[in-house]
């Protein structure tokens, strides 16, 4: 079968397309296989492209984490798809026997593992992935629209529902407003009812986001964030600030969070260390909270959510597989706005 690879880490001259890789068979009778139709990339590609210390990888290794397609075997004990069912898949594996698993609090398996970066990904014809990784969905969601779904929403669900659990009368501040989680966080918001206000550095991408219902847009090249912030809230702070970027705004997330405020991150694209002052932090009350990925209850809430035609993730652009390369420059170049999709037929 044809996949995108690499044999090393590096930069993106490293990706190679093979078509001369098995085709996997399910492994488990627990197991099905999808027949992937579209795959989207995450910025979990570009770590991985780069190499993640104590993440190692076997050659010819098969990238990316998100996909869609066709059921297209099932081992003997899987039940709830059938051979032709339309699917999306969760990138995220767990044992599904430890005590977090059993509690059904998948992401907290001690052996959570995901596609792409710990097993074979999905920027290939076939993948192979237990029969509870899968949902199945419409026929008539396009395949971009569904690859591009089940990261970014089931992790900006878990931020925003589980973790920080905004309510209507909150005001969530969200960073990098055009990556695929801020966006799934603000249709969140939205969804629930808050306010949305949305940070880009591009005026562009901003105006976007207004048409998917931000409420206030901020351009923090132009713009001293918690100053603004503190300015329209009579001082008083946003309730909640989603933070995806890490190094480059934890600062100034802090310095526009209220009191009791809450702050969520699911990642750093621009850097692993932050600082945080101990004494803001117990003076304002605030709750910094960690979130990764979703369980399989959160999974379900979020497929509901595609099959209702609600949280429909901004494809960006479509390239082929044979030009999976210029996908993934698509992704570093951070002009996107919303998922670039790589589509396998
Ligand atoms: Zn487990």
């Amino acid at each position: 079968m044809r996949a995108l690879t690499i044999s090393a880490h590096g930069g993106l001259d490293r990706l190679e397309l093979r078509d001369d890789l098995p085709t996997p068979e399910p492994r488990a009778p627990t197991d099905v296989r999808v027949r992937v139709r579209a795959a989207a990339l995450n910025h979990l590609d570009l770590f991985v492209l780069g190499g993640i210390p104590g993440v190692s990888i076997t050659a010819p290794w098969i990238m990316g984490a998100d996909a869609a397609g066709i059921v297209d075997a099932v081992g003997d004990a899987v039940r709830d798809v059938r051979v032709g069912d339309a699917v999306i898949i969760n990138p995220g594996l767990s044992d599904r026997t430890c005590e977090y698993c059993l509690a059904g609090e998948q992401p907290l398996c001690p052996r959570f593992r995901l596609l792409g970066e710990h097993a074979p990904g999905t920027l290939a014809e076939y993948v192979v992935v237990p029969a509870a990784n899968v949902r199945t969905i419409p026929g008539s969601v396009p395949a971009a629209t569904a690859a591009a779904f089940p990261l970014v929403t089931l992790t900006a669900w878990r931020m925003v529902v589980t973790r920080a659990r905004v309510e209507p009368h909150d005001t969530v501040l969200i960073w990098g407003i055009g990556g695929g989680v801020a966006l799934a966080a603000l249709q969140i918001c939205k969804r629930i009812g808050a306010q949305a206000w949305v940070i880009s550095g591009s005026d562009e991408k901003l105006e976007r986001a207004r048409a998917l219902g931000a409420d206030v847009l901020i351009n923090h090249r132009t713009t001293d964030v918690p100053r603004f912030v503190r300015e329209r809230t009579g001082k008083r702070g946003v309730s909640v600030v989603v933070d995806s970027v890490g190094e480059a705004t934890w600062a100034r997330s802090l310095g526009a969070l209220g009191r009791a405020g809450r702050l969520v991150t699911c990642g750093g694209t621009s850097g692993p260390m932050v600082e945080t002052d101990v004494r803001r932090l117990f003076w304002n009350q605030w709750t910094i909270m960690g979130s990764t990925m979703g369980n399989d209850a959160e999974f379900d809430a979020v497929t509901s959510e595609l099959r209702a035609g609600r949280l429909i993730p901004p494809v960006d652009s479509v390239y082929d597989l044979a030009d999976g390369r210029a996908a993934f420059e698509r992704l570093a170049s951070g002009e996107q706005f919303g998922k670039v999709v790589v589509a396998i037929d």
